[in-house]
């Protein structure tokens, strides 16, 4: 297995995470752009518009609290379910959880019948999904760089002359006391030579080794004669040597370590299904790191929309899965009442297997009051930047109370082409008209299906 440790690998992996991060934010710039958090103050109530937030107050709040508990890392493993009619802001909970939690903990988005494809099985794609939430945030020591300047001393009792020097890691150029050449710089970084260590260098072969933080144990090697200079670096030297820390996902580091796929496969999405055994190896390196302090597991957010479209198969999967120790918190979101377990014959709530609801805590969102309508229609304008006038703010709206509000935000971007098409400067009623005319909402699609069906093929 490759090793992360790697400073080349390393910076693989930030760039990937950061190019990953960036494609995300283009996928948000759209339906839920104007969405910033989740509007509430510091004692998690909601304030009724706030960072793009409008009304939903009670599932805002439930939301906030287990937003809280993930922060605290005390819900790792846990499902939530979000359940409520057709565009009542489901996602747009998920999304500004999304947004509060911030960039460095994983929030991986997917609609359940995304899973159902062809070129991986359900299960992998559910654990892919699964690892794509879960970041391991490695901590590195940067390296020592040519050029630095170093403080060492000679520490007397063992030399028998307390000399102090600079030194700078430099190839030739020799500022006191000791050449450093290249080997010397790969020896100190090597052994992670660290302030206030003290170290043996052998002057014939510049081979350095590092005693630890005593004298004492330095004079234990007082016998080795006097090619072997007693370095001690000073406390507050060597601070160059920073940590470095990267926040990857498990997903990322098995793409990367799996010999068929190499990160470029990160790139183009297509990663394909990845053996049980370089996870098991990954799980086991993690372990052996948070043993050592080398890394720490940030539990992240997956959130399945539409997750009545899953079947029985993988409802079973997510029940043993959320069990595992490295499992992330899955959001789910259903606008379905009582209907049919995918793969069953069974109907239940939101078409979830009972003893997976009986583990979900569950925030319902309820339809929207006409003045919530308004404001969020005024801040999709705002964030499309499109002027409209009050009139059509107001026709706009009892549309949306009579369809749905997605429906009515996807007219505010038609109404404006049609708008600008003939020269005026903001969106009129004339064009809200045109534009309901011209695109059919679900209601009048199903009424127009009805009346000209024997016109479509069966
Ligand atoms: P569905 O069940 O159909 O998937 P949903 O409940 O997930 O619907 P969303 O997609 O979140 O609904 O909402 C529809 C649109 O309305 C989105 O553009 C969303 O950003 C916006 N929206 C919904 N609720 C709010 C809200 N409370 N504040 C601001 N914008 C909202």
């Amino acid at each position: 297995m490759r090793s992360t440790n790697h400073p080349d690998v390393a910076q693989a992996i930030t760039t990937t995470s950061s190019e990953a991060k960036d494609l995300l934010r283009m996928e948000r710039v759209g339906t839920h752009s104007h969405i910033r958090g989740l509007g509430l103050d510091d004692a998690l109530e909601p304030r009724k518009s706030s960072q793009g937030m409008v009304g939903q107050l009670k599932a805002r709040k439930a939301a906030g609290v287990i937003l809280r508990m993930i922060q605290q890392g005390k819900i790792a493993g846990r499902a939530i379910l979000i359940a409520g009619p057709p565009s009542t802001g489901k996602t747009a909970i998920a999304m500004g959880m999304a947004q509060a939690l911030g960039s460095d903990v994983p929030f991986t988005m997917l609609a359940a019948s995304e899973i159902f494809s062809l070129e991986m099985s359900k299960t992998e794609a559910l654990t892919q999904a699964f690892r794509r939430s879960i970041g391991v945030r490695i901590k590195e020591e940067s390296e020592l760089i040519e050029g630095e300047v170093v403080e060492v001393q000679i520490d007397s009792s063992v030399t028998g002359s307390s000399k102090t020097g600079k030194l700078t890691l430099k190839t030739t150029e020799m500022e006191t006391i000791y050449d450093l050449g290249h080997k010397m710089i790969e020896a100190l970084n090597r052994e992670k030579v660290m302030a206030g260590d003290v170290i043996t260098i052998d002057k014939a072969s510049g081979r350095i080794t590092k005693l630890g933080r005593s004298f004492t144990r330095a004079r234990d090697y007082d016998a080795m004669g006097s090619d072997t200079k007693f370095v001690q670096c000073p406390e507050g030297e060597l601070q160059k040597r920073k940590e470095v820390v990267h926040t990857v996902s498990l997903h990322e580091i098995d793409v990367i370590n799996s010999r068929t796929q190499g990160f470029l496969a990160l790139f183009s999405g297509d990663t394909g299904e990845i053996k049980g055994e370089v996870r098991d190896q990954i799980n086991t390196k993690i372990a052996e790191w948070r043993e050592e302090g080398k890394a720490e597991i940030v539990p992240g957010v997956l959130f399945i929309d539409e997750v009545h479209m899953l079947d029985i198969e993988c409802f079973s999967f997510l029940n043993r899965a959320l069990e595992d120790d490295l499992a992330p918190v899955v959001i789910m979101a259903s606008n379905r009442g009582i209907t049919t377990i995918r793969g069953t014959k069974y109907k239940s709530p939101h078409g979830m297997p009972v003893d997976l609801l009986d583990r979900t805590l569950i925030i319902s969102t309820n339809p929207y009051k006409e003045e919530e309508v308004k404001q969020i229609l005024s801040i999709r304008c705002e964030e499309e930047d499109v002027e409209m006038t009050e009139d059509a703010k107001e026709v706009l709206t009892r549309i949306g109370m009579e369809t749905s509000l997605r429906y009515s935000i996807h007219l505010i971007t038609a109404a404006h082409l049609v708008a600008k098409k003939r020269k005026a400067a903001a969106v009129d009623i004339q064009d809200i008209k045109r534009v309901y005319a011209l695109f059919l909402d679900e209601k009048r699609s199903v009424q127009f299906l009805k009346e000209h069906q024997d016109e479509y093929m069966f």
